[in-house]
Parts: structure tokens; sequence; C-alpha cells
């Protein structure tokens, strides 16, 4: 391909709307165009980068068994009402009437569609295990799009599901995916980490998520050092220091507190430390006041208490259910008096001669015995899990670093099934429900987390497998017919052989083309000119080395395959 032919309009400079590394790199090297937010177009050479990852996937979802079908993006609302997911999707979910009033919606995932199909599908233990997939496109109307592809309001998706027997042939099924997914994110070229992870509102008993580490990842995730431990921050377990063995704690007492409220006014005034404060916390959980109480210098994780509760919506109560619930103004709940359900933190058991609201304007408790002076519904694990925490699993400490989500595995149950009532007959002529698991990839969010993971102060680093050409050869000398001609036989010569070759043709200064090449970052730079060929022939040099090598032209494209031939792309699949 021609650079004057192949709509490449590189930008000099970082463009204002993109604030992660990646997003100005896709940007200035013309793979992707903003149409307004959260919508983008893929130009030419981004979408040659697309294909390749998409090909990837498709390649190792046929090896683990899975079959490829494609499902509309625009599905009838009914499905959603049926398994309850419609009031749980919110906002985020892009709904619109047909021309006969039909509520429909614009898919963001498609458990729905395809629970539905496999119900009319599948009736025998004889078709089972099957697994299906899709890649498609998938729309969700998120609170904050940004970083380009990597949280869009249009994305491209791999999504999969697997329907079973039974449990443990579910678990197999899972297995399955889980390691495609280690082999795509692989020979994607990225370093990925499974974590384990929230089910949020797709629901089900267990998942990881496929998270690639890097600074800009929107993911918080906690890590132990010592052991393999890993798991995304809004799920994250510690474990509790043994509790400390205290006194009789003498009679409540109430202390004057004018205007104090954060904890950190609470401490600093009442000249405690943050750990003998109980922070109070007052929820909507479906709509119900709940009290959420947690030591004073750690946060509620919504997520964990969302779950716990098994409830559809969380949100912290406003000012008028505050003022209602505890007869007080924000910064003076505290669980003593209170009469709605209280869930505590597991640290706070057994917890004496603490610090808290009082229910009362500009007032605070003094020596609160937990279980002596509140009634506490339950002791939860309740707080997000952070740097210097002890490890669930082993005494070592943990650690928090980024992560960017590109998979997510689920074990589904039968929460789908059920539902649908998606059932087959087992050898006996029984009729049983399927086991159900969904396994989802960021198909452009990889594509962009690749360029995160992979890029230097130049432009992009691509790694050979997903570039959009693997050699960038620069003719110097555009004007020059002869030196011309040796360029155009040598990508002639490339792409007989299958290199896919980028031929910069422009008149431009060689500087320039240098600049540009560096930018799109293809894994090789040839470079041909009437000064070089003289002395002796082409230039060929990795983008990942600051060394080039003279070859002579003719013996260039055996060169050049050579230095591309793949390494072995997949490492044997790996264990949970
Ligand atoms: P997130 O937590 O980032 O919002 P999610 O957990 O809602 O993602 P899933 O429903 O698990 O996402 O979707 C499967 C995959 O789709 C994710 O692992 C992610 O790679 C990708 N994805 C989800 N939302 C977006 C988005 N708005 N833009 C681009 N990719 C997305
Ligand atoms: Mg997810």
């Amino acid at each position: 391909m021609r650079w004057t032919r192949a709509l490449i309009s590189t930008l000099r400079d970082d463009p204002q709307e993109a604030e992660i590394v990646s997003h100005k790199l896709m940007l200035r090297s013309a793979l992707i165009r903003k149409l307004s937010g959260g919508l983008y177009t893929f130009l030419p050479l981004g979408l040659r980068a697309l294909r390749k990852v998409e090909r990837i996937v498709r390649e190792e979802m046929n090896r683990a068994g899975a079959l490829e079908i494609l499902m509309p993006a625009l599905q009838p609302s009914e499905l959603w009402e049926q398994s309850g997911r419609l009031a749980a999707m919110g906002p985020t979910m892009f709904k619109l009437k047909d021309r006969a009033e039909r509520l429909m919606a614009l898919g963001p995932t498609h458990e729905e569609v395809v629970t539905d199909l496999i119900t009319r599908e599948i009736n025998s233990y004889r078709q089972l295990p099957c697994t299906v997939y899709q890649v498609q496109t998938k729309f969700r109307d998120e609170i904050r799009p940004r970083f380009g592809l990597m949280r869009a309001k249009e994305f491209i998706m791999k999504d999969a599901y697997s329907f079973d027997t039974s449990l443990d042939a579910a678990d197999r099924s899972y297995q399955a995916m889980y390691d495609a997914y280690v082999r795509i994110f692989q020979r994607c070229g990225l370093r990925a980490k499974a974590v384990e992870a929230d089910t949020g509102d797709i629901g089900g008993k267990w998942s990881h998520e496929f998270m690639v580490m890097a600074e800009a990842g929107e993911d918080g995730i906690v890590e132990c050092a010592d052991c393999s431990y890993a798991a995304n921050q809004e799920r994250a377990e510690r474990q509790l220091p043994p509790a400390a063995v205290t006194g009789a704690t003498p009679a409540v007492q109430e202390v004057s507190t004018p205007g104090v409220r954060t904890m950190e006014q609470v401490a600093a005034f009442l000249k405690c430390p943050p750990t003998k404060l109980i922070k109070t916390l007052l929820y909507l959980a479906d709509g119900k006041p709940v009290a959420a109480l947690v030591p004073g210098d750690r946060d509620v994780n919504e997520h964990k208490l969302k779950r716990t509760l098994g409830a559809k919506r969380l949100e912290l109560a406003d000012e008028a259910t505050i003022r209602q619930v505890t007869g007080a103004a924000v910064g003076f709940a505290g669980p003593v008096g209170l009469t709605i359900p209280i869930y505590a933190d597991q640290a706070l058991r057994g917890a004496t001669a603490c610090f808290t609201g009082a229910n009362k304007d500009d007032t605070h408790l003094g020596n609160v015995d937990l279980a002596r002076d509140a009634q506490v519904t339950e002791y939860l694990d309740l707080v997000i899990v952070g740097a210097g925490d002890t490890c669930p699993r082993c005494p070592g400490t943990l650690r928090v670093a980024r992560g960017i989500e590109v998979g997510h595995v689920f074990k589904l149950g039968t929460k789908y099934s059920e539902a649908f009532q998606t059932k087959y007959l087992n050898e006996k002529g029984q009729a049983e429900l399927m086991v159900m698991g969904c396994y989802g990839i960021g198909v452009t969010r990889t594509l962009q987390a690749v360029i995160e993971q992979s890029h230097d102060a130049d432009g992009i680093i691509w790694p050979a497998a997903v570039a959009p050409y693997h050699v960038a050869l620069l003719l110097l000398d555009p004007k020059d017919a002869a030196v011309t001609a040796v360029a155009e036989k040598l990508a002639a010569e490339l792409e007989a052989i299958g290199v896919e070759v980028l031929l910069d043709d422009r008149e431009e200064r060689p500087g320039v083309k240098f600049k540009d090449a560096d930018l799109i970052g293809l894994p090789f730079r040839v470079v041909v000119g009437a000064k070089g060929l003289a002395k002796g022939g082409v230039e060929i040099k990795a983008r990942t080395s600051k060394e080039f090598q003279v070859v002579p032209a003719e013996q260039a494209a055996a060169r050049i395959a050579e230095l591309l031939a793949p390494a072995p792309q997949v490492a044997p699949p790996t264990g949970l």
C-alpha cells in the first residue's frame, strides 16, 4: 500500500481531547477519528489492526470449540423484562421505540437474546455442551465515556455463552474459555493478568477479569506480594488482624462537637486515632435506608455492600433521608439508637471505647461499645481493601496496582436459564435447567490497551501480530526513477511472501518520514534512498531497536522475512 493512497494524515501535536497516551497516539497516528463523545470512526490503518485482533480472537474461540453466530444489536425490551434486568441496567441501556411504539433496546450485552435462542434450539443432552460466540457492536450509555476506545458508547465486543448439563461440565467450559483468553492476550502481545472479580449486574457466582496492567487503567487491582492472590479492588478481601483485647468500657458519653463532621475533623477534635472512630454511612438499598459502619480510617466498598445485600440499586442516602432517619444533619450519624438495619464491617466486631456520631446535631458519642450499645444486624466484609492489608490467602501483604479490564469470564449458574426456562432432556428423559457461563472481550479496548502497554516517546511500538502493516518502506527519493524502482520491487517481493508493506512514497523530507514511521510504529522500517544504495543497499531497523543493518536491496526481502519469522505464538494453557 502506498502512503499517498492510504488516508493517513498524522498529527504532529497531542490532540486536546485526549488524556491518556494510547488515545493520543491513536489520534496522532491516524488510526481513529472522533465523531462525538464515545463514538469513533476507524480509519484504514486502525481498522487493519482491529481486524487482526478480531482474527486472533476468532481463531482461539474456534480452537476452543466455540461456534460463531451473529445476533441482532437491536433487541425487544420484553426479553429484558423476562430476565428482570430492564431496571438493573437503568440509563446505561439505550432504549428506543419502533413505529408500532414497541420498546426496543440497543444491546449492551446479549445474555437475554442468546438464552432465548438456545431455549428454542437445544432440547437434548446430546446437543450439550454448547458454546456460541459473536464479534459484535455493543451500545452503552456510559456515565463518562472517555479515553477513546477504552470507554466508548459504541464498541466491539466478543461475547461468548456456554450451556452445559451440570456445574462440573460448566466448569470445564469456563476453563476452556479462560485458557483461550490467556492465549488471545498473549498473541496480541499483551501482558495480561487474570484477577478475581465482582459479578456486577450480569449476576452469577464467580468471575475472573483479564487485566492489562497499566497506570492509565480505571480499575484498582489488589495483589499479594507473596502468593498468587490477585483481585479487583471492587471484590478484594483481607485477613483481619486478631481483635485487640480491651477492658470494660464505661457508659456512653455525649461530647459536644460543633460543626465537626468529617472523620479527619472528628479525629483531630477528639484527639483520637481514626481507628477509634466508627464511620456511619447511610444508604438507600432498593429505596430502603440501611446503615453501613466501617472503621474511621476505611471506606465502604459499595460493590461488596450491594452484592451482600442482594440489592438491585444502592445509593448514598440524601440529606432529607439522613435527617429523617437520624434526626440530625449530615455528619452526625451513628449506630446507637438507630432502628434501620445496621451492617458493620467485621473489623468492628468487639469494638469498644469508640467514638461515633450521636444522631444529634453537633454531637458525638464516646465510650461506645458497639455490641453493647447498638443493634448490629450483621457483621460483613465491607471495606475497600488497600495497600498494607493482609492477604486473605496467606500472611503476605497486599499492594494495589492499576489495570485495564480487557476481558471478563463469568460462571452464571442457572440465573438466566431459570428466567427463560432453558431446559434440556437428560438421559432419563427428564427436563433439567442448563448451566451457563458468559465470556466477554472488549475487542476495541484490547486494541487500545496494546498501545497503552507498548509505546515510547516517539510513538506506537506494534507487536507484529496486530500491526496494521509489518514494514514501513521509506522511499527517500520519490522523484528518482531508479530508486523508486528499487523500492517498488522490494515492496512487491515482500508482498509476494505475505509481508505487509506501507510504502512511504510522499514527497516529504526524510525527517518527516522518519518521525511518522516511529509514530505509527510498524515493527520494521526499511529505508531506500539514493545515498544508501550507492553505499551498498537498504537500511533495515526494528522499531524496538536503535541499531540498523544495511543489506543489499536484492537480499532485503529474505532478511526481513527472517526477522519477522514469528516466535511460537501460543504458550501452553495455564490453570486457574
Ligand atoms: P467496565 O467495568 O469497564 O465498565 P464491564 O464490566 O461493564 O466493564 P463487561 O460487561 O464485563 O464490562 O463487558 C465485557 C468487556 O467489554 C469488558 O471486559 C471490556 O473489555 C469491554 N467493555 C465494557 N464496556 C466498555 C466500553 N464502554 N467501551 C469499550 N469497551 C468496553
Ligand atoms: Mg466486567
